[in-house]
């Protein structure tokens, strides 16, 4: 409606508060019975969810972890990489990728993205290969799974391990397999914002293996084996009955939210056509390789992003850069001696993609708003 349409004076880049009093009442029944059984950590609540994000995942077991970053950390402890050990990933990602490498005193080595999908080239991969190379972290950014059968190849070739740093991606998948079920191990992150989102910090780690599956759940309990046996040093990085009653709830929900989110990007891709932005080369939209992505973000790329982000945020309209520097040329990896010109795909990436807002709540009348102002825009 026309009348609505004129009423909509601001569009938040993510809304949870919509999410939440779509499903209040089961979240809340869920919250009270954890409070009324007082089991916190781990537990029951813990092993249930486990057990359902990784069949949702097409994986055997799952491991319920403190956030993202550590579902990320656990798999490189398990395999032993420390120092002298190398691990390929990709610059353009967040923080906790590489962070998690260099945390264990290994090197993350970067390999450009291919500009059209963001995510790691894996005709790239070659080149950076040693004889320190112990694995490979691709990342599925933005909800879009990375090219896995060539780098699966590389890595049965080479002997190397496979952690999908599947943060944004849960329930993508790339030829009818499943985010986080193709490599060694999967990376999820349940921050609040994600696509199954807790209600605080979690992650999960998802495998198909009996013996990584146990290393990372000894590892996750300050790697116990039997009751106050150590057999080898780990931490706390458990995860709570809280958060497991949470996702349980909302993972009921995760493929209409996934449709609806598909559904936005789809709209987004046609008013902006109608509009003559995409024709005229104002603007491009994003370029959909995989059967099913899930949307976690929907980063339009312009050469005037700066511009276009201050414009929308002046009218009300919540927008994002995921990422506006590359990690190589983040000041905490110095020391790894990256220059800028290394990685032109990420580079120019990180200057010219914008995320407007695509969560499944959104109308169609608040994405029209956005488009219309972004046309009014140029
Ligand atoms: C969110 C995210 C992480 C880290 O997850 P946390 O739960 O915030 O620790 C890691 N990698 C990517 C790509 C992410 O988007």
């Amino acid at each position: 409606m026309a009348e609505s349409a004129t009423r909509i004076t601001k569009v938040p880049l993510v809304d949870l508060k919509r999410q939440y009093e779509s499903i209040q009442s089961e979240i809340q029944n869920a919250l009270y019975e954890v409070i009324a059984n007082q089991q916190f950590i781990l537990g029951p609540k813990v092993a249930e969810c486990e057990a359902e994000v990784a069949a949702y995942s097409g994986c055997s077991y799952g491991c319920g972890v403190s956030s993202g970053t550590d579902a990320l950390l656990l798999p490189l402890m398990a395999e032993g990489i420390g120092a002298g050990d190398e691990v390929i990933t990709t610059p353009f990602t967040f923080l906790a990728t590489a962070e998690c490498v260099a945390r264990l005193g290994a090197r993350p080595v970067f390999v450009d993205i291919d500009p059209a999908t963001y995510n790691l080239d894996p005709s790239l991969v070659a080149d950076k290969l040693t004889a320190k190379t112990k694995a490979i972290v691709p990342v599925h950014l933005y909800g879009q799974m990375a090219d896995m059968d060539p780098l699966m190849q590389i890595a049965k070739q080479k002997n190397l391990i496979m952690i999908e740093d599947a943060a944004q991606a849960i329930g993508a998948e790339d030829k009818g397999r499943r985010a986080g079920s193709i490599g060694h191990y999967g990376s999820f992150s349940f921050f609040p914002t994600k696509n199954l989102g807790g209600f605080g910090d979690g992650g999960m780690i998802v495998t198909q293996d009996a013996a990584r599956s146990q290393k990372v759940h000894s590892l996750r309990t300050h790697g116990m084996s039997t009751k106050y046996r150590h057999t080898v040093l780990g931490g706390n990085f458990r995860f709570d009955a809280i958060q497991a009653a949470v996702i349980l709830v909302k993972l009921k929900f995760l493929d209409e939210w996934t449709r609806k989110r598909g559904d936005n990007a789809k709209l987004y891709g046609r008013l902006l056509n109608e509009a003559g932005l995409v024709e005229a080369g104002k603007l491009s939209l994003p370029i959909v390789s995989q059967v099913r992505h899930v949307f976690h973000q929907y980063c339009i790329r312009t050469a005037r992003r700066d511009e276009l982000k201050n414009y929308l945020q002046e009218k009300g309209i919540g927008c994002g850069v995921y990422y506006p520097v590359p990690l190589h040329l983040q000041e905490c990896f110095k020391q790894l001696g990256y220059k800028r010109g290394d990685f032109p795909g990420s580079e120019k990436a990180a200057a010219e993609v914008l995320a407007l807002p695509i969560y499944p709540e959104l109308t169609e009348d608040e994405i029209r708003f956005v488009v219309s102002t972004i046309k009014e825009f140029y």
